[in-house]
């Protein structure tokens, strides 16, 4: 092997090289075939090497790729910012491009509290957010995330924003049981508000459905309507972070709409581009830009490469097509299915602790005891097993979870392609089977 120059995610490992991809499959160099069972990192919404996007980005890039957005806007990026007007619910109008789900939740977070200051209101600067969860590797980003492990090395520089804990009902820190709870979890926002001072707080950040952090864990009936409550009550603003299941992840364009909610702004990535471009958004509700429009008329973000029209042409193809085939209307009854199958693999394999999900966002959680939920030891490096084993078999998964500790905990999520075919998911759950079998022997 030749000497290589590229910092991977584990500096001595070999990573196979990827040639092309087709559909919900990647093939590399060796001809190896997987099937893309996560969509990378849940960001392959509609499959790889759809013609219609390749088009559409030629297109795009015999016109012009690159303008800097305070010299000019270009077609593509209003249309943009339109369709997505027009796709989410409520007044979130407004759209602040950007290129990574991390700069969509920066940016979601300079925009509340920036929605105050405009209204005379300096105090207010905090953004609570929730342990076990995943909001972003910049620092602003990662002080809201509640994942202690990559928050670890970098403890000292970061705000000390999560506060509550999260709708984790496989293991409720009340030992309560969802809905006789009432939602206890959500309840705790109050009390974190009064301990802290609404005057000190802009906004509550939230994953409708936690991924990276927890395993697909989705949040109760109630809960996002009192947690609304909760901020409207106090003047806090609330913001979804839908960078993983925005555009129909879940079913629903938003996730949030699946819980009767429009959050004040919204941070979206991920399946915006779908993996054909680096794009991401922040997007606000009327309220919210209405003190900004009437004062210093400036959302204080931005990045070099924000709004280019090459990417802002990639993904409204993107968002083209997924109305043009009506996919999101599909999700649902594609991830009952595939949440049917993998409730069977429970049966058989006595490691599943727990699987959960929301359309074709879905979590396998692992544990040494299911009758006590005993998670396996740290050392066992059971995720990392399970996942290597998949991608020996040709099945990509994606590694989530670390308990409600942040420490003890081996989850995965399966979220394949929107777009997958009743017999292709036929065919990951095989390859799973196979890859849990595999795994069994190894714990004998
Ligand atoms: N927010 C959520 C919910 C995410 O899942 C992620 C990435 O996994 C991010 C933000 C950060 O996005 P990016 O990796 O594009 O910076």
């Amino acid at each position: 092997m030749e000497r290589t120059y590229l910092i991977k995610p584990l500096l001595d490992e070999t990573l196979p090289m990827i040639d092309h991809g087709k559909g919900v499959y990647l093939y590399d160099t060796e001809g190896k075939k997987y099937l893309d069972g996560s969509s990378g990192a849940v960001t392959a919404n509609i499959g790889h090497g759809v013609s219609d996007i390749i088009e559409a980005m030629q297109e795009q890039a015999k016109k012009v790729s690159f303008v800097y957005r305070s010299q000019f806007t270009s077609e593509s990026a209003e249309k943009l910012a339109k369709k997505v007007a027009e796709m989410t619910p409520g007044d979130l109008n407004w759209c602040f491009f950007v290129n990574s789900g991390s700069e969509a939740v920066e940016t979601a977070m300079k925009m509340a509290i920036q929605y105050w200051q405009e209204k005379g209101i300096h105090t207010k600067t905090k953004v609570l957010s929730r342990w076990v969860s995943y909001h972003g590797i910049t620092l602003g980003a990662l002080s809201l995330s509640g994942h202690t492990g990559r928050r670890a090395r970098f403890v000292s520089l970061l705000e000390d924003f999560p506060v509550i804990n999260p709708p984790y009902c496989y293991r409720c820190p009340y030992g309560l049981e969802s809905p006789s709870c009432g939602s206890a979890c959500a309840q705790e926002l109050e009390l974190a508000i009064k301990r802290i001072g609404a005057d000190h707080i802009a906004a509550f950040i939230a994953e409708p459905v936690i991924g990276a952090a927890g395993g697909a864990i989705a949040a109760p009936k109630d809960y996002f309507k009192i947690i609304k409550k909760i901020c409207e009550d106090h003047d806090i603003l609330f913001i979804a972070d839908e960078v993983m299941t925005g555009f129909g992840r879940t079913g629903s364009m938003l996730a949030m709409e699946q819980w009767d909610v429009i959050p004040d702004i919204v941070a979206l990535g991920k399946g915006m581009g779908a993996g054909y471009a680096p794009i991401a958004a922040a997007l606000a509700s009327e309220k919210v830009i209405e003190p900004i429009l009437a004062g210093t008329k400036v959302v204080m973000s931005g990045h070099t490469l924000s709004a280019n029209p090459q990417s802002c042409a990639v993904s409204l193809a993107v968002l083209e097509y997924l109305e043009k085939n009506k996919i999101v209307s599909q999700v649902e009854s594609k991830g009952d299915y595939l949440k049917s199958l993998l409730l069977q693999l429970k049966n058989q394999f006595s490691f599943i602790g727990d699987i959960r999900g929301k359309g074709l966002m879905l979590g396998v959680e692992f544990v040494e005891d299911a009758a006590t939920k005993t998670p396996f030891s740290r050392k066992a490096m059971v995720t990392q097993k399970i996942i290597a084993l998949a991608k020996e078999k040709g099945l990509l998964v994606y590694p989530a979870g670390a308990g409600i500790d942040g420490v003890n905990g081996d989850s995965i999520i399966i979220s394949p392609p929107l777009t997958i075919t009743k017999d292709e998911i036929n065919e990951l759950v095989l390859l799973l089977t196979d890859s849990f079998e595999a795994f069994s022997k190894q714990l004998k």
